[in-house]
């Protein structure tokens, strides 16, 4: 009786460190995994709030046809997520599953459909983030992985880091029990390219969420820019940058020129700008970006905070994104109109 406590005990822990014990670390990470399921469940009746982004670009060239597809596909993909929301699913549960159907069509530069950096491969980032605890989980350059951002979450919710890069981020994901694939899965199709075209710069996605209980979550995931050196990180998985959620404020997700915005802290300074100087998050988006063209950064961003107010803003031609509430339709725009 003992030797099992002992083993069940030890093994719990190793699954909590996410280490060996082969035989009941599926069982343990089960159990695991339906604690943090229960606690992601809300019981609130708040009104709620979902943005999303394909990334800020030039759209202006897309044909009815294309523009079509993409209306399509966004605005069912926000009807699910209202429907995610309205049965009482965590923010944190909503962002994740926006950009995992993201990441799984090739036509965002996210996931399956990430860009080839210069060496021909894919490397994928990703970042997510809990408005309510400040917890976040990010990854970097991974070449493995098949959706960056459920092993972001899995970083956040199941081990004691934060942030996992290359190699060492493919192998926390299939030690927390995700299918690693190979690179011809992220192989873009000739259909998807086309629609690129115009589009070779940007095409991010992300998510910002807010849940029935008044807590928000964010989250971005990418390919980086198209042939970037192997190896490049851009804004995308690090905390305070492309990513960002602080109940207190604001959740923000960001697209654009990754250097300019990790040098600026952008998303952070977002959150700080809405904090210090009482901003509403659309006036403080629109300050932003403004600031951001004038040191010559194109940058786009979306944002969420507690009492649904919203902010979409970018100094790009245009920006893919979509807006869905309790009480209403899906909204999708390629800009501002
Ligand atoms: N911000 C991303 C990066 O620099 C690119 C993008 O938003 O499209 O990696």
């Amino acid at each position: 009786m003992f030797i099992l406590l002992s083993e069940v005990l030890i093994c719990l822990f190793s699954v909590l460190l996410v280490n060996g014990c082969a035989t009941n670390q599926q069982d343990s990470m089960e159990a695991v995994a339906r604690d943090i399921a229960s606690k992601n469940n809300c019981s609130g009746n708040r009104p709620f709030k979902i943005v999303v982004h394909g990334g800020a670009g030039d759209w202006s060239d897309f044909s009815n046809d294309q523009r079509h597809t993409y209306t399509l596909f966004l605005e069912n993909l926000l009807i699910s997520g209202k429907q995610q929301l309205s049965t009482g699913q965590s923010a944190v549960e909503v962002v994740e599953s926006m950009i995992s159907a993201l990441e799984n069509h090739s036509g965002f530069n996210a996931g399956r459909g990430g860009y080839k950096n210069s060496n021909g491969d894919v490397e994928l980032d990703a970042a997510i983030m809990d408005g309510a605890t400040l917890k976040s989980g990010a990854v970097a350059g991974t070449r493995r992985t098949k959706n960056p951002i459920q092993v972001a979450r899995a970083i956040m919710e199941r081990t004691k880091q934060v942030f996992f890069v290359g190699p060492g981020a493919d192998l926390i994901g299939s030690q927390l029990g995700f299918r690693n694939v190979n690179q011809n899965y992220f192989e873009t199709s000739k259909s998807d390219l086309e629609l690129f075209k115009k589009n070779e710069k940007y095409g991010t996605v992300g998510a910002v969420v807010l849940d029935k209980c008044g807590s928000i979550a964010s989250g971005t995931s990418t390919g980086g820019l198209e042939s970037k050196p192997p190896g490049r990180v851009g804004d995308s998985p690090i905390i305070g940058a492309g990513t960002y959620a602080n109940n207190l404020t604001l959740a923000v997700s960001m697209t654009g020129h990754g250097e300019m915005i990790i040098r600026h802290t952008l998303a952070h300074e977002f959150s700080s700008m809405v904090q210090y100087q009482r901003l509403t998050p659309a006036i403080a988006a629109e300050k932003l970006v403004k600031r951001m063209k004038n040191v010559g950064a194109e940058v786009g961003l979306i944002a969420v905070d507690v009492q649904g107010n919203h902010a979409v803003a970018f100094n790009t031609e245009g920006m893919i994104h979509g807006v869905i509430d309790s009480s209403s339709n899906p909204i999708v725009k390629f800009g501002y109109h």
